[in-house]
């Protein structure tokens, strides 16, 4: 008897999806480290690299990615206005921001989110176990970070969410832009005087270039946390002069670049790492 026909499997490999992180410069990002770790961790099969668009080149460089296979990306500075621009469906968190750092592609469609604020809260609530509801928190700076984070950190629901900035006039202008979704206090850093927070968070890239803010004494309330969103720089001058206050808990913002990093994962693949083992991997001592 012959044998019978055989049926072979299908032998076409699974196809490795493309993601990446778009920027510039982006040399520093380690966006590529915490999605491979990410993708281990749940098996999903993924490439995720970094790549440097031209300073007038994001859209081109969107463009040429996508045409090549890619799914999705992150976007960092200075791109993300342009990358909430350049989404034909971006979400109110974005829209309300003004600016996105994940984009999602589906057919002719560009999805757009804004992931910042929520890992920060994220990151301060379940990592660091202080809770907002009921708390008075205070953002300091009003550029494109404080945007992203007023929304998720409004939703919580606490006391007082106040916005204080080096210049004034940007802090109230954040006040009307969020005027129907959030009640928001602004000002400049003289005005917090006679007032104190549970949660102080530098939204501002002072420690960027080594520079403490003129924050009045007696602004942290005791048990406060405060927290630097720069991260991987020890202890920044605005975290060096909470612990002169007397403020036990501190932070970086690493956590919350781990954490914008899992929602933008879950959101392109529907599978939720775990975030605390690349945190830990990242953290470097506040010193
Ligand atoms: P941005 O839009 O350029 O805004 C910068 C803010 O910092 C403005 O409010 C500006 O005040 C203030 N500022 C700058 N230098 C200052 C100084 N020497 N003294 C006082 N205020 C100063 O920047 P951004 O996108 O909001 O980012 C802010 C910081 O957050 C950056 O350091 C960034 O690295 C960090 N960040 C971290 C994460 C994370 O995942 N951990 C995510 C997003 C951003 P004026 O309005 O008066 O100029």
């Amino acid at each position: 008897m012959p044998d019978a026909p055989k049926t072979l499997p299908a032998t076409s490999p699974p196809m490795t999806d493309r993601y990446a992180v778009i920027g510039h410069p982006i040399s520093h990002s380690k966006s590529p480290q915490i999605h491979t770790a990410f993708a281990q961790a749940t098996g999903q099969d993924i490439a995720y690299t970094a790549i440097e668009a031209p300073l007038d080149g994001f859209a081109a460089t969107v463009r040429a990615f996508r045409e090549q296979g890619g799914r999705g990306v992150n976007v960092t500075l200075p791109f993300k206005l342009q990358a909430c621009e350049f989404a034909t469906d971006p979400s109110e968190a974005a829209r309300l921001a003004g600016a996105a750092n994940a984009l999602r592609f589906d057919g002719e469609r560009v999805f757009a989110e804004n992931f910042d604020g929520v890992g920060l809260v994220n990151d301060v609530q379940r990592n660091l176990g202080h809770a907002l509801k009921g708390r008075r928190v205070l953002l300091l700076g009003a550029g494109g970070a404080t945007r992203g984070a007023l929304l998720p950190i409004a939703q919580q629901g606490p006391a007082v969410l106040a916005v204080a900035n080096r210049t004034a006039d940007k802090a109230h202008a954040l006040r009307g832009d969020f005027a129907a979704h959030a009640s928001i206090q602004s000002g400049g850093y003289a005005e917090l005087a006679g007032e104190s927070f549970d949660v102080i968070i530098n939204a501002t890239s002072s420690g960027l270039v080594g520079e403490s803010l003129p924050l009045p004494a007696g602004l942290f309330a005791p048990g406060a946390l405060a927290y630097d969103m720069v991260y991987g720089r020890g202890l920044t001058p605005f975290l060096r002069q909470a612990r002169e206050a007397g403020v036990t808990a501190l932070a970086d913002g690493v956590g919350m670049l781990v954490e914008q990093a899992a929602e933008a994962f879950a959101w392109w693949r529907g599978v939720r790492p775990d975030t605390r083992e690349v945190i830990a991997r990242l953290s470097v001592p506040l010193v």
